[in-house]
C-alpha cells in the first residue's frame, strides 16, 4: 500500500464512530489504519509485517504480556520454563526455526526414539515388549485409516476415532493389553491433538500438514520468537477487547481503556475465546462462520513442572512414558533434567483427563502425579521442591490450549473462520490455518497471510 493510500485511510477511519451503526461516542483511545486484536504469534507476525509496509497498526492486547499461548516462566533461578508452546515442530522450511535463525536464538533437537517405558511397580518395559506394543498400536492404526477410507467412500456421517480404534482392537484384550493400548492412544494421538480420542473427528482428525527435520525446543524460551517480532510494535497491555463493531467505512473495538477505531480489524482471537463468546461483534459473525466455532474442538493440554532436590530418574532418555492404571494419566514426561542440566521433569496431560484435573487444587495435581513418578521409580523418591502448572482450559483468554477437529467438523471448518468478513474484519490465529492448525508456525503463517489479504485492500 502506497503513503497516499495510507493517508486516506487515516483521514476515514477519524470519523468512523458516525460511520459504524450503532457505535457510542467512546473515548477513542487511538486510531490506525489497522487494530491487530490479540498479541499471540499471529497478531505479532501480523502486525511486523503491516509496520514493515508503513501501516500504523496499534496492537490490543489482555494479558499485561505478548506471546499468548507461547509464555517463558522464569520465576526459578536460571532457568527459562515454557508453558505453552514448547517445540519447532519440523524445522526445515519452517518460518519459526528461520525466525530462531535470524535472531541467533538457539534450540535443541528433541529424540522421541529416547523415550523409556515404565508400569506400575517401578518396571521398565523391556525392549520387545516395547516394540511389540510399537507395532501393534501401528496396525490398529492402520486398520483406522481403512475404516476411515471406507467411510469417505460410503459418504456415511462421521463416527469418532476411539469406537473405530476400539472396533480395530476388538473385545477380547487382557487387562494388560487395554492398558497398554490406552498408554499408545494416549500419548501418541490424545497429548498431540489435546483431545479425547472420543471427541476426535475418524474422518478429518488427522489431516494437515507437517514440516519435516526435527523438533526442536527453546532451552532459553520460546518468547524469545515474540520478543523478536515484536520490537517497536505499539502493543497496548492490559487492554481487554469487549465488542467489535464494523461497517461500511471501518471498524471500532471497545476495550477495557478505551475504544479505537481503523480501517481494518485483525482478529487473532483463539477458539476457545470465540466459542465463549465474551467479545461481541457488531453485527454478529455470519452464521457460516459461528457454525465453524461451534464444530471445531478446542482441546486442552496441561503442563507441569516438578522440581526435585536431586534426579532420581535415568539422564539418557529424553521421554519418560508411563502406562497408567488410569486412561489419560501422567502418560508422558519430558527430561528437563537432559536438556537443563538441572533436575526438573515436565509431565502431560491432555483432554478429559487434563480438564477435569486443572479444576483440582495445586497440591491434589502435584499428589497425583507423585502418585505416578512412586509408581515408575519406587516410593523412595524425593518430594518436589517447587512447582509450576498451568490450567488452559480454565483461561478466560485461551479457552484451551489448542483447536483440534471434533466428529462432525471438517478442515473446511478453518477456512470459514479464515475468511474475513465485510472486507473490514479480518481473522487470523492456530485455528485459521487449515494446514497447520494447533502450531506456532500455523498461526504465525496465518497472521503473515492476513496482513497480505489487508495490503491488497
Ligand atoms: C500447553 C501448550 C503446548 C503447546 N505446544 C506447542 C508446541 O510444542 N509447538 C507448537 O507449534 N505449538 C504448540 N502449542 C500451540 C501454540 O502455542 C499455539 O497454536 C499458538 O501459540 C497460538 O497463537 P495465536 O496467536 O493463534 O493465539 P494466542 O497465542 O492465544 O494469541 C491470542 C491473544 O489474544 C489475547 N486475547 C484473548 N482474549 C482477548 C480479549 N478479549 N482482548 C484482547 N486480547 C485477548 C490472548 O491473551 C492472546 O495473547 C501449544 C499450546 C499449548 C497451550
Amino acid at each position: 500500500m502506497n503513503q497516499s493510500r495510507r493517508r486516506l485511510l487515516l483521514l476515514a477511519t477519524s470519523a468512523l464512530s458516525l460511520a459504524i451503526p450503532g457505535a457510542r461516542q467512546a473515548h477513542a483511545q487511538g486510531s490506525a489504519d489497522v487494530i491487530v486484536v490479540g498479541a499471540g504469534i499471529a497478531g505479532l507476525a501480523a502486525a511486523r509485517s503491516l509496520v514493515d509496509q508503513g501501516l500504523k497498526v496499534i496492537v490490543v492486547e489482555a494479558r499485561d504480556r505478548i506471546g499468548g499461548r507461547i509464555w517463558t516462566n522464569r520465576a526459578w533461578p536460571k532457568l527459562a520454563l515454557d508453558l505453552g508452546a514448547s517445540w519447532i515442530h519440523g524445522v526445515s522450511g519452517n518460518p519459526v526455526a528461520a525466525l530462531a535463525r535470524s535472531g541467533r536464538i538457539s534450540t535443541v533437537t528433541t529424540d522421541y526414539d529416547a523415550l523409556w517405558r515404565y508400569e506400575a511397580g517401578a518396571k521398565e518395559l523391556s525392549d520387545s515388549a516395547d516394540e511389540a506394543l510399537d507395532e501393534r498400536f501401528e496396525g490398529l492404526i492402520e486398520d483406522v485409516e481403512d475404516e476411515a477410507a471406507a467411510l469417505r467412500q460410503t459418504g456415511n456421517a462421521d463416527v469418532s476415532l476411539q469406537s473405530a480404534f476400539d472396533r480395530a482392537a476388538g473385545q477380547k484384550l487382557s487387562a494388560t493389553d487395554r492398558r497398554r493400548l490406552n498408554y499408545m492412544l494416549v500419548s501418541q494421538v490424545e497429548h498431540e491433538y489435546a483431545a479425547d480420542a472420543a471427541e476426535l473427528s475418524l474422518l478429518h482428525w488427522d489431516q494437515g500438514e507437517e514440516f519435516t527435520g526435527d523438533d526442536r525446543l527453546f532451552p532459553a524460551g520460546y518468547d524469545q520468537i515474540a520478543q523478536l517480532l515484536a520490537k517497536n510494535l505499539d502493543v497496548r497491555l492490559e487492554h481487554t477487547v469487549s465488542r467489535i463493531a464494523y461497517g461500511q467505512r471501518g471498524v471500532e473495538v471497545t476495550s477495557s481503556r478505551g475504544t479505537f477505531s481503523a480501517a481494518y480489524a485483525l482478529v487473532t482471537l483463539p477458539l476457545g475465546v470465540l466459542k465463549r463468546g465474551s467479545v461481541s461483534f457488531d453485527p454478529p459473525l455470519p452464521t457460516r462462520k459461528q457454525q465453524a466455532i461451534r464444530r471445531l474442538g478446542m482441546g486442552t493440554l496441561n503442563k507441569l513442572y516438578l522440581r526435585f532436590p536431586r534426579a532420581f530418574w535415568p539422564e539418557e532418555p529424553h521421554l519418560l512414558g508411563y502406562i497408567a492404571e488410569q486412561r489419560g494419566a501422567w502418560a508422558e514426561w519430558l527430561n528437563i533434567q537432559r536438556y537443563l542440566k538441572t533436575p526438573v521433569l515436565l509431565g502431560f496431560n491432555a483432554g478429559s483427563y487434563a480438564r477435569q484435573l486443572e479444576q483440582r487444587s495445586d497440591e491434589a495435581i502435584v499428589a497425583s502425579a507423585m502418585e505416578a513418578l512412586r509408581a515408575m521409580f519406587g516410593a523412595r523418591i524425593p518430594e518436589p521442591e517447587a512447582t509450576l502448572m498451568t490450567r488452559w482450559s480454565s483461561d478466560p483468554l485461551a479457552g484451551g490450549s489448542y483447536s483440534f477437529l471434533a466428529t462432525g467438523a471438517t478442515p473446511a471448518d478453518y477456512d470459514v473462520l479464515a475468511a474475513p468478513v465485510a472486507n473490514r474484519l479480518f481473522f487470523a490465529g492456530e485455528a485459521t490455518s487449515r494446514d497447520y492448525a494447533a502450531t506456532v508456525h500455523g498461526a504465525l503463517i496465518s497472521g503473515r497471510d492476513a496482513a497480505e489479504l489487508i495490503l491488497e485492500e
